[in-house]
């Protein structure tokens, strides 16, 4: 099982020619609410990649929360450790560029309530084989997950830590110490890092932690691991439509094709395949492919 640690939010997606530049008012061609969230895209991600998965986390009792839960439920995603919390929900504001590029404004809402696992997501992480994390809760939230994983980690069986540092923002030693693997894209890898040369980030991130992958978006992705592992795998070139949630299908993928037991050259493919079907298609968790199409991409 995979269980994913995280925000649940509704995307408020506008589709333009352009972004507004500050001051400016533009009309937009289209309008449409998306469930979302990196948690909850990476969540929904790896259940139509074929995985087993639990989706851990909050939403509040505005409209917003049943549609959460009612697509993560949709999905296949087991919804019982999803927790509503007084208030709004989390929501992110994303303008969609007819060139497929976006821009985010997140508001984390009933994300920000959350502490750390309760004691219902510890059992659940502790029957998990990877743990799913990214940085949209409180960061003392996400520490205190991945410590759970880190410490079962010491046992025959625990969870993979598998994180996704975005936002980028410091991150704290207890965090990496638990972390088995990081995924961040270029922009946030640079700025964890310091180093503009993604190749050089990666190699920076392995004196953190002991696996890296560096998304590289229509260029692929870079792999490197402590054994002296590297590879580049190349995008599936496809006609990008929206971007948004290719990190998170990405990521979803990832957990799956590793917790499957494939290599990290087998994964990345798997993962690749599964982030270039997705950006085909407008919307976060509406563009995320199935297992079938992915297996048929990646043979
Ligand atoms: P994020 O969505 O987090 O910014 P990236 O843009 O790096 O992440 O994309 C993640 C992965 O999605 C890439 O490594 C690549 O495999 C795939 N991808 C992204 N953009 C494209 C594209 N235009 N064509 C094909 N694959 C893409």
């Amino acid at each position: 099982m995979i269980s994913v640690f995280g925000s649940a939010n509704m995307d408020l997606v506008a589709y333009v020619t352009q972004a507004p530049k500050p001051g400016e008012t533009i009309t937009g061609r289209a309008f449409r609410t998306i469930p979302g969230g990196k948690g909850a895209n990476q969540a929904i991600a790896a259940a139509r990649a074929g995985g087993r998965v639990a989706f851990l986390g909050a939403v509040g009792d505005d409209a917003f929360g049943p549609g959460l839960r009612a697509a993560l439920a949709g999905a296949g995603v087991d919804t019982s450790g999803v927790r509503t919390v007084p208030g709004p929900s989390g929501v992110a504001h994303i303008v969609v560029q007819d060139d497929g590029d976006n821009s985010i404004i997140v508001v984390p809402g009933a994300n920000g309530a959350l502490t750390g696992p309760s004691a219902e997501d510890a059992e659940t992480i502790g029957r998990s084989r990877a743990l799913l994390l990214q940085l949209e809760l409180p960061m003392e939230a996400v520490v205190a997950a991945a410590r759970l994983a880190g410490a079962v980690t010491g046992a025959v069986t625990g969870a993979e830590v598998i994180l996704t540092p975005a936002p980028a923002v410091p991150l704290p030693a207890e965090l990496l110490a638990a972390v088995g693997v990081i995924v961040p894209n270029e922009h946030e890898a640079a700025v964890l890092t310091g180093r503009d040369d993604p190749r050089d980030a990666l190699e920076a991130l392995l004196e953190l932690v002991p696996e890296a992958v560096v998304t590289l978006g229509a260029r692929g992705a870079l792999y490197g691991s402590r054994d002296g592992v590297r590879l580049h795998e190349p995008a599936v070139p496809v006609r990008a439509v929206d971007t948004t949630a290719a990190g998170d299908t990405f990521a979803g993928a990832l957990a799956v094709a590793r917790t499957e037991g494939l290599g990290p050259e087998r994964a990345l493919r798997f993962a690749s395949a599964a982030a270039a079907l997705s950006v085909r298609r407008e919307g976060a968790s509406t563009s995320m492919p199935h297992r079938p199409d992915i297996d048929r991409l990646v043979r």
